[in-house]
């Protein structure tokens, strides 16, 4: 079964505290009207976990989750996007209007809906930074092979230091982005907060990859610019890492919000 997560709407993507998709309680039903964008796996997806507001007075503390089945009764879906990367991954709005949903459709109390988004970006930030250790690992691996092969000035074009450090600053800043993903990896799975850790390393791992991606079209030169070469795809794809499940300055605030605690 594929499944899809629908928070972000057109006023409200870091800060969802103003969505403007509501759901009305009538009876034993909820009345959803509203829309989201950017949906990955929109038209796919069987199952949407969606959020509404319960209670507009409240800002985030209004917002309740729902389970949505594709084929409901005033659930449509928007135009594909089309986008600079990622362009396996498909995005799209929802739209719905009268949808009605039954209350046992709801995912905990009302007003749960913001805590259960925030936990779902956290799990969600992990599989990001690991996108971002496999963006930066696949573009360097092309850049190294590359770059021990081509000759200039009839020396391998590692044998000027201006290369092979850039090298080797990529390779540092991967295994790092391995190590502290790794370690958010660890606490998710022994149970522990991990919070801080994985907003840290969804920051340092994509940082990295859109830094790493760049330089490996730069190790190639000309031939990395072109679209018949790897590289740049990979920095095509790097870039969204730094902006979804959380723009890399929202993590910075995350992680600003646990140390001054
Ligand atoms: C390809 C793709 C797939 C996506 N998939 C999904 C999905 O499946 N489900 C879903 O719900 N959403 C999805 N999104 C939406 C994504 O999570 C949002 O685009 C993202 O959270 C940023 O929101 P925004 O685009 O409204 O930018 P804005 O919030 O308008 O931010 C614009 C800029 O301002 C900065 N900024 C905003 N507030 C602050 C602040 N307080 N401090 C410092 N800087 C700030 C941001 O960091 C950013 O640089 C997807 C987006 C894309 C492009």
């Amino acid at each position: 079964m594929i499944c899809a997560f629908g928070l972000t709407e057109r006023e409200a993507g870091s800060d969802v505290s103003v969505m403007n998709t509501t759901a009305v309680r009538s009876g034993d039903n909820y009345i959803i009207n509203g829309h989201k964008i950017y949906i990955t796996n929109a038209g796919y997806a069987d199952t949407y976990i969606i959020f509404a507001k319960t209670d507009e007075s409240k800002g985030a503390r209004g917002i309740s989750a729902f389970i949505l089945e594709k084929g409901t009764p005033g659930f449509s879906f928007g135009q594909e996007y089309k986008k600079m990367g990622i362009r396996a991954s498909m995005q799209r709005e929802l739209i719905f209007e009268d949808v009605c949903l039954p209350v046992e459709n709801r995912i905990g109390a009302e007003g749960d809906g913001f805590k259960i988004a925030m936990t779902a970006l956290d799990v969600g930030r992990l599989g990001v930074a690991a996108q971002g250790v496999g963006a930066a690992w696949g573009a360097y691996d092309l850049a190294l092979e590359h770059a021990k092969n081509r000759v200039q000035f009839g020396k391998p074009i590692t044998a000027n230091q201006a290369v092979s450090f850039m090298l080797a600053d990529m390779a540092t800043s991967i295994e790092t982005s391995k190590l502290i993903t790794l370690k958010a990896a660890y606490l998710l799975s022994k149970g522990l907060p991990f919070s801080k850790e994985v907003a840290m390393a969804k920051l340092v791992a994509t940082d990295t990859a859109m830094k790493v991606t760049t330089d490996a079209v730069q190790v190639f030169g000309g031939k990395g610019y072109l679209v018949e070469n790897q590289a740049e795809r990979f920095m095509r794809d790097a870039k969204i890492l730094q902006i979804y499940e959380g723009t890399n300055e929202i993590q910075r605030l995350v992680i600003a919000g646990h140390i001054l605690k």
